[in-house]
This record gives structure tokens, C-alpha cells and sequence, in this order.
């Protein structure tokens, strides 16, 4: 036979594994929350210019591919492609400039 103190711990100890499960289904929910949040901001962004917010067109010269936008004449890089241009002999980078200019 259980006798009262033994229910009330028992009930106790249940209601503590449910209030850790929905902690735990709060934390889940918003992790979820999270990545949906952070897909959603990257499919806003995405190929957007962080100035003007028009669309970037990928433009390749030489093996380095920079994001431009024709609306603003904003050109923007990967990461690693400013490495990449330092790497390039002075003709190139005047010809990427003459490429590139407004
Ligand atoms: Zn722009």
C-alpha cells in the first residue's frame, strides 16, 4: 500500500519529467524557429546587394567571380576572392577595373 508522502513525491517527481519534457519541446520549437528564421533572411538576401537591396549578377574574369550590382555599382566578394585579387599581376587588376567600372 502507498501511503500519502510516498504519492506526493511520486506526483512530484512526475510533474518535474513533464516540465523538463516541455522545457525541452520549448527549446526544440525554438531551435526550429531559429533555422526557419535564418532560411527566411537568407532567401530575402540572397544575391541581394546589402546597400541597395537590387539583385547581384555574378560577373567571371580570371577565375574570380565578384557579385555586382548594376544599380548601385556596388561589387562585393566571397570569401577567399579578396585574397585571390591581391594575387593578381597590376594588367589584370586594371583590366578587372576596367571591367567594373561605373
Ligand atoms: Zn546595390
Amino acid at each position: 500500500m502507498i501511503n500519502e508522502g510516498s504519492r506526493k513525491k511520486e506526483d512530484e517527481y512526475f510533474m518535474r519529467l513533464d516540465i523538463e519534457r516541455m522545457r525541452k519541446q520549448q527549446e526544440e520549437l525554438k531551435k526550429q524557429m531559429e533555422a526557419q528564421e535564418r532560411q527566411r533572411l537568407k532567401d530575402l538576401h540572397y544575391m541581394h546587394c546589402p546597400k541597395c537591396g537590387m539583385h547581384l549578377t555574378e560577373v567571371g574574369y580570371k577565375g574570380i567571380n565578384v557579385d555586382k550590382c548594376f544599380s548601385c555599382e556596388g561589387v562585393w566578394l566571397d570569401a577567399g576572392e579578396l585574397h585571390e585579387i591581391t594575387k593578381l599581376e597590376k594588367r589584370t587588376l586594371d583590366k578587372i577595373w576596367e571591367i567594373f567600372k561605373p
